[in-house]
C-alpha cells in the first residue's frame, strides 16, 4: 500500500519561510552553497514536498505541473545517494525525449557543481552509438536518457547498471504516451532490487499504478493541485 499526502499536508506552512528553505533539508553546506548560488532561495512546493521524504529514501510518486522544480527535486535526492569516489553509474534518469533530457542533463550538472567530477552521461535516440559507447568506456556516475536508446545499450551490454541506487522516471505519463511501458518494465528489471525509485509524472493514468504495483517499494504519493 502506498500512503498518499494531499497538497495541504503536504505544503510547507506558509507561515513559515523556515520550512521552505533548503537548509531545512540534510544537505551538505556544499550543496547549500551551491544552491543559494543558482539563486535558489526557497523551495518550491513540489521540492518542499517531496525532498524531506526523497532523501529520507522513501520511493515517490509526486504530481505537480510543468515549470514547478521538479528537476532539482529528484536530483538533489540522486546526488544525495552518490559516492563520487564510486565511478559507477549509480543513478539512471529516464526522460521521453531528447530535449528533455538535454535539459535534466543540465540541470543535474548545475546542482552537482558542489560535488568533485561527477560525471554525467545522456544517452539519447537519434544519434550514433559510437560516442555513446566511447563515453561509456570512459564511465559515468549518472546517465541520464530516452527508454529505447537505454534498453539499446543495455542489450549490447555497454551500460552495466549493477551498481544503481537510484532509479527516476521523469515525465512518466508522457514516455507511457510514447509507447515505452515496455522498454521501461525491461530497464527496471535490469536494475538492482534494492534502490530507490522516483517517479514524477503530471497525470496519473493506469499504466503508472502497474509500473508503481510492480517495481516500487511502499512509495509516499505526492499531488499538489494546479495552483501549486
Ligand atoms: P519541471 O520539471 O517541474 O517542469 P524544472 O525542474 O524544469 O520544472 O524547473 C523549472 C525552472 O525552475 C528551471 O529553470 C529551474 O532551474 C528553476 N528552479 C527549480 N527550482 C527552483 C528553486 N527552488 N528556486 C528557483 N528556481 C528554481
Ligand atoms: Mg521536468
Amino acid at each position: 500500500m502506498s500512503s498518499s499526502i494531499t497538497s495541504a499536508a503536504a505544503a510547507a506552512d506558509p507561515a513559515s519561510n523556515a520550512a521552505l528553505s533548503f537548509s531545512s533539508l540534510p544537505l551538505p553546506p556544499a550543496t547549500l552553497a551551491n544552491l543559494q548560488q543558482l539563486g535558489y532561495t526557497a523551495m518550491t512546493p513540489i521540492q518542499a514536498a517531496s525532498l524531506p521524504l526523497a532523501l529520507a529514501g522513501h520511493d515517490l510518486i509526486a504530481q505537480a505541473k510543468t515549470g514547478s522544480g521538479k528537476t532539482a527535486a529528484f536530483a538533489l535526492a540522486l546526488l544525495a545517494n552518490l559516492n563520487p569516489r564510486r565511478f559507477a553509474v549509480q543513478s539512471l534518469v529516464l526522460c521521453p525525449t531528447r530535449e528533455l533530457a538535454e535539459q535534466v542533463t543540465q540541470e543535474v550538472r548545475r546542482l552537482a557543481r558542489a560535488e568533485d567530477h561527477i560525471k554525467v552521461l545522456t544517452l539519447v535516440g537519434g544519434t550514433t552509438m559510437r560516442p555513446q559507447l566511447a563515453s561509456l568506456e570512459h564511465g559515468a556516475h549518472i546517465v541520464i536518457g530516452t527508454p529505447g536508446r537505454i534498453m539499446d545499450h543495455l542489450e549490447r551490454g555497454s551500460l552495466d547498471l549493477s551498481a544503481l541506487n537510484t532509479l527516476v522516471l521523469d515525465e512518466a505519463d508522457r514516455m507511457l504516451d510514447m509507447g515505452f511501458f515496455d522498454d521501461i518494465k525491461t530497464v527496471i528489471q535490469q536494475c538492482p532490487k534494492e534502490r530507490q525509485t522516483l517517479l514524477f509524472s503530471a497525470t496519473y493514468p493506469e499504466g503508472i499504478a502497474r509500473i508503481s504495483a510492480a517495481f516500487m517499494r511502499a512509495p509516499k504519493e505526492i499531488k499538489l493541485t494546479e495552483k501549486h
